[in-house]
């Protein structure tokens, strides 16, 4: 076996993930710029370094299961003029994940409560946190299966291991005593540990016939809020401002 295959072999047994694909394009670099010792096994270690980064941010990306790809680059804040780009700007900062500040995205549909929670997500993943993005629906449909389903008790783990949570649409769907019981102590799981942003279309108001108990609604908001920063997102709805046709002359 030549040195070349030798030196793939190690690679792969130590996990070294770019050494292994590019040591050939590497040790040609260095031939020609006659390249250090040093020089030469800097450049090994960054392409390592580089690869394995980017590996986990994709992994990271492919966990957090955004059902879209939204970014804050795409957002205008033209037509939305209840949140500011100055206040996005500062959340993209990430600093509130530090210090473990909730986000709620309150207001009726397509005013944008998605796309600025997903953005924000991606930006977080691209920092490197974890994070879990689920619909109400799916998530207490998760919490409901865990201990029949491997698929939810897996997405309950994530959850319970991420830096952020991102809980959307809640309100579209009333949901059972049993079920709301299951989400509060979820969120009491959280409190202080985990960072969540939620987005409902309904006001606070409306929470206890959403969640059927005062009681139990009063905790919920009582943890979520403590800790949170609220925007009432108000106007139009952008889908049907921008409805498209593809029957229009
Ligand atoms: P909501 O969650 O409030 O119902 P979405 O965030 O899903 O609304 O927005 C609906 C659609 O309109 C999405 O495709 C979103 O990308 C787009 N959208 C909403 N508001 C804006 C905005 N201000 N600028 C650009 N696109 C927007
Ligand atoms: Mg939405």
């Amino acid at each position: 076996m030549n040195k070349i295959e030798l030196l793939k072999q190690h690679a792969k047994a130590l996990k070294l993930i770019s050494v292994s694909e590019s040591i050939d394009a590497v040790l040609e670099d260095a031939t020609l710029k006659d390249s250090s010792y040093q020089d030469f096994l800097l450049n090994v270690f960054e392409n390592e370094t580089a690869a394995r980064e980017k590996k986990a941010h994709q992994t990271r990306l492919k966990n957090a299961g955004f059902p879209v790809l939204k970014t804050i680059a795409e957002f205008d804040f033209d037509f939305q003029k209840s949140i500011t780009k100055k206040q996005i700007n500062r959340l993209l900062e990430m600093d509130w994940i530090d210090s473990v500040f909730n986000l709620m995205f309150l207001g009726p549909p397509g005013v944008g409560k998605t796309h600025i929670s997903i953005a924000l997500g991606f930006k977080a993943v691209e920092m490197g946190y974890r994070v879990t993005y689920t619909s109400m629906d799916n998530l207490v449909y998760s919490l409901k299966t865990r201990e029949i389903s491997r698929k939810s008790k897996g997405r309950i783990n994530s959850i319970y291991s991420s830096d952020l949570i991102i809980i959307d649409e809640i309100g579209y769907l009333p949901i059972t005593r049993e079920e709301a019981n299951m989400f509060f102590q979820l969120i009491s799981d959280l409190y202080e540990q985990t960072s969540i942003i939620i987005t409902s279309n309904k006001g606070f108001e409306d929470w206890n016939e959403l969640l059927g108990d005062p009681a139990l609604t009063t905790a919920i908001l009582d943890r979520l809020t403590y800790k949170c920063e609220l925007f009432n997102m108000t106007g139009k709805s952008f889908r049907l401002e921008h409805r498209q046709s593809l029957l229009r002359d």
